[in-house]
């Protein structure tokens, strides 16, 4: 007789987890707040355009096709994506622009051609990126580090002898300037901490790593848009029998003598000898394990930036734009600052624009596209975004009409919005955080919470706001470190 277990949210982690344990043997029931699933990957179609609502940038797409692996099916058959020669399309102020490739040698060509850099600088950077990649990846990425046995593998060896090479005492920002000089180049390379929410004037030089996945593995995607992700990792759930019960709010995570023993939805008790939550960690001790002890070290982590995102059906084209686009603030330092120490947005933000159009067909009636403009923020901390929101709108539309020297606001013919206060109370994403906790602090890959109870046994934890951390492919690991830790369920 199988096993029951129950996963509270349906976000890509939470369905990376059912489909993990469905594998293990355990009859699966997930249970969503929202009327659809995917949480944070989901879309908008308004007027014949179709908007990702959520994230833009797919990497490490194997983690995705291991799953439809794991349960015997050909992943390209059921999930297909396209591989980019260019990562990002990059705009400063003084006219200068640059558009980096998806290899190293790419980027390192196109950077000495617009900015003068000798190619070997960059070349040295990506490769010190990729060692990083490999001696942090085994350790930090892909097992638990609240775990003894981690500490005694032999893989940690290689880690421990070059940790000086992980730049773990100094900042992105301070790494950066050393290596690339160039400020253009700091600041792309900078720009990556954003990739966890986080400041690269904190966040340790390790982030050096993030680099490596964008210019050395590449970037992708999915046919049809990330919604994809979603719309084909549920349909591989269901395949393998996971139920999902939509419009079900988990109240209550159910424990009987130290033990998981399922969950309360509705009133009603649904009972099981596993549970997964993928609701943020914060809530999910706040609200679903009110009457136990809550690890206050962990949940007072600082969280990652939130952004404002304008969804607009733009009537026009525009060839100088591709992808992914970065339209760079003057003064990053006071970005940054303005985000995560007074809890504002500068009036000139680093602007992205990202449109699928450019790739999917169909996401934007004929000579128009779907553009997905985003300026990160700080997260909701009571701050008044009704006064806020339309400051921001007003110095995004100048800017783009600046640099891209062309009105933008009369070609707006669809406009949609979210904000931090709506990513909170669609995906329950504390303070409306896009990446859980910040990564601003260098022992903060030790201070997530473990993707297991230490208290409570049978009761795991997936999702970007728990270790390894946010963003896609982590939420991804983290689903996977879960379904190594779950013994079989048959
Ligand atoms: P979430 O997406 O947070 O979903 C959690 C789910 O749980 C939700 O569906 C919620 O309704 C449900 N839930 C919560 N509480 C309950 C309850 N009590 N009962 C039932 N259900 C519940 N990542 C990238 O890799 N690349 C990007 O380009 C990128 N850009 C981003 C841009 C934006 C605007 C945002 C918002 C995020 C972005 N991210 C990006 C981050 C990425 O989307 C997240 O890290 C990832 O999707 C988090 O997934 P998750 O599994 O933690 O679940």
């Amino acid at each position: 007789m199988k096993k029951q277990a129950i996963v509270i949210g349906s976000g890509v982690a939470g369905i990376a987890s059912a489909i993990r344990l469905s594998v293990k043997g355990y009859k699966v029931d997930l249970f969503e707040s929202n009327s659809y699933p995917g949480g944070k990957i989901t879309a908008i179609e308004r007027k014949g355009y179709r908007f990702d609502a959520g994230p833009s940038l797919f990497t490490l797409p194997h983690l995705v096709e291991e799953l439809f692996t794991l349960c015997g099916e050909n992943p390209s058959q059921h999930f297909k994506y396209i591989t980019k020669e260019e990562s990002c399309r990059y705009f400063w102020e003084d006219g200068t622009h640059l558009i980096a490739g998806t290899s190293a040698e790419t980027t390192s060509l196109e950077v000495e051609k617009a900015l003068g850099v000798p190619a070997e600088t960059v070349r040295n950077y990506l490769r010190e990126s990729a060692f990083v990649w490999n001696r942090t990846r085994p350790f930090f990425l892909e097992r638990s580090l609240h775990k003894l046995n981690s500490y005694l593998d032999p893989t940690l060896i290689p880690t421990l002898l070059s940790i000086h090479r992980l730049h773990l005492t100094s900042t992105l920002h301070r790494v950066n300037s050393k290596k690339l000089q160039h400020p253009k180049l700091v600041q792309i390379f900078d720009r990556y901490a954003t990739y966890n929410g986080s400041d690269p004037y904190q966040t340790p030089g390790v982030m050096t790593v993030i680099p490596h996945l964008e210019h050395n593995l590449g970037t992708y995607l999915p046919e049809g848009g990330m919604h994809d992700i979603t719309t084909s990792l549920v349909a591989l759930a269901e395949r393998q029998g996971v139920t999902f019960h939509y419009n079900s709010p988990v109240s209550k995570i159910l424990i009987h003598e130290q033990k998981a023993a399922g969950v309360e939805v509705g009133g009603v008790k649904a009972f099981a000898d596993v549970v997964v939550s993928n609701m943020d960690i914060v809530p999910t001790y706040r609200k679903l394990l009110s009457d136990r002890p809550a690890p206050e070290t962990v949940l007072s982590q600082e969280r990652s930036s939130s952004a404002l995102i304008f969804y607009w059906g733009i009537k026009g084209e525009f060839q100088d734009l591709g992808l992914h686009n970065i339209f760079f603030s003057k003064d990053y330092e006071a970005e940054f600052k303005a985000i995560f120490q007074e809890n504002r947005v500068i009036d000139d933000p680093t602007v992205y624009v990202n449109i699928t159009s450019k790739d999917v067909a169909g996401d934007a009636p004929n000579g128009s596209e779907n553009w997905f403009v985003m300026v990160n923020t700080p997260g909701d901390k009571g701050q008044d975004w009704d006064r806020i929101i339309p400051e921001v709108r007003r110095n995004v539309l100048d800017k783009l009409k600046r640099l891209l020297n062309r009105d933008i606001e009369s070609l707006i013919e669809v406009e949609e919005m979210l904000t931090p206060r709506l990513i909170e109370s669609r995906t329950s994403s504390f303070q409306g955080s896009l990446y859980g906790a910040s990564s601003n602090n260098p022992l903060a890959a030790f201070l997530r919470h473990p993707n297991f109870s230490q208290r409570i046994s049978g009761l795991f934890f997936c999702g970007g706001s728990v270790h390894p951390g946010g963003g896609i492919p982590l939420s991804l690991l983290s689903a996977k470190i879960v379904g190594s830790l779950v013994k079989p369920g048959t």
